[in-house]
């Protein structure tokens, strides 16, 4: 018997080494990237459909990997979730938008909102809303001056730690947005129960514009939008065609290539003054 489990061992143990070291060595990096602060916001512009003035901000992460590059948020925050690593990227995040917001303040006299994504996981943490109520208390910043943006489908699932910080940090005045809207399986839903200030229509739906069967998904989703008081966001706009059709069907914000690239801190600051100049 002890040598079957002896040759069992030798069968699967090279196994699982090779997955649980493949696993600590991204763990790895990523913690000392969070250490050594690896990760810099670009800031992609939002502006108001109707006048195109700049009204926000959304910051995007990236990871500047010494001698490798830039590396995709889409590439490491899944990663980050997985490992648990995501609340101390996502504190790490807010105090740097947080940071850049105050320095605008300073620099500018006045503000734009900046939306920071937000997982789910980081609600997980039930000190996540005090802890950033206390953060802009502290850079003495405008509770209006933050905004988060969580998915839809990634609420749902953790509805019970994410619903009483929501609520916390809207009655704070903080922004609420839900992402990616119209990807999701529940929307309707989850527009009820979530203390949103604005929903932002993913770039599926924006993509085919002025095609009429997604303009009249879009016109009847930003009727719903402006019946339940909220801001809605067309974002990917690529081209004039789809700023124009999403205006006219009653977007209020628009996002995407072709007003900006997401910006460094230094080009989006100089955004700022020009805008509110
Ligand atoms: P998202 O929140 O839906 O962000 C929009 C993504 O679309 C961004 O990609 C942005 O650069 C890109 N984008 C903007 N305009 C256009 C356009 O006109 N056309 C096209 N094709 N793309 C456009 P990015 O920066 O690579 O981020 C990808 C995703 O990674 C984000 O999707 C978000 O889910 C996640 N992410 C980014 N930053 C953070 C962060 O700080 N924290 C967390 N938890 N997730 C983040
Ligand atoms: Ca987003
Ligand atoms: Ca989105
Ligand atoms: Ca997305």
């Amino acid at each position: 018997a002890k040598q079957r489990a002896g040759s069992a061992c030798e069968f699967f143990e090279p196994r699982m080494n090779v997955r649980s070291r493949a696993r600590l060595e991204a763990e790895q990096s990523l913690g000392r990237a969070i250490v050594e602060r690896e990760f810099l916001l670009e800031y992609q512009p939002k502006f108001r459909a109707d006048s195109r003035k700049l009204c926000g901000f959304e910051a995007l992460v990236r990871w500047e990997r010494p001698g490798l590059g830039r590396v995709s948020p889409a590439d490491f925050v899944p990663a980050a979730e997985r490992t648990g690593q995501i609340s101390a990227l996502g504190q790490l995040i807010i105090d740097t938008a947080t940071q850049q917001l105050r320095d605008w303040l300073d620099r500018w006299g006045l503000l734009v909102p900046v939306a920071v994504n937000v997982s789910p996981l980081q609600f997980d943490d039930i000190g996540f809303a005090d802890r950033l109520l206390a953060r802009l208390d502290e850079l003495g910043l405008p509770h209006q001056s933050l905004e988060i943006e969580i998915t839809e489908t990634a609420a749902i699932g953790h509805l019970g730690r994410v619903l009483p910080q929501l609520q916390r940090l809207r009655k704070a005045g903080v922004l609420c947005s839900m992402d990616d809207f119209g990807t999701g399986q529940s929307s309707l839903t989850m527009l009820r129960q979530l203390p949103i200030s604005t929903m932002k229509l993913d770039r599926s739906m924006i993509d085919p514009l002025p095609e009429p069967q997604a303009s009249a998904i879009v016109k009847a989703t930003c009727a719903l939008g402006r019946s339940l008081s909220l801001e809605v966001v067309a974002e990917g706009v690529e081209n004039e065609q789809q700023a124009q059709a999403a205006r006219e069907l009653g977007c209020t914000q628009l996002q995407g290539y072709h007003l900006s690239r997401p910006l460094g801190a230094v080009a989006a600051g100089e955004l700022l003054g020009r805008s509110l100049a």
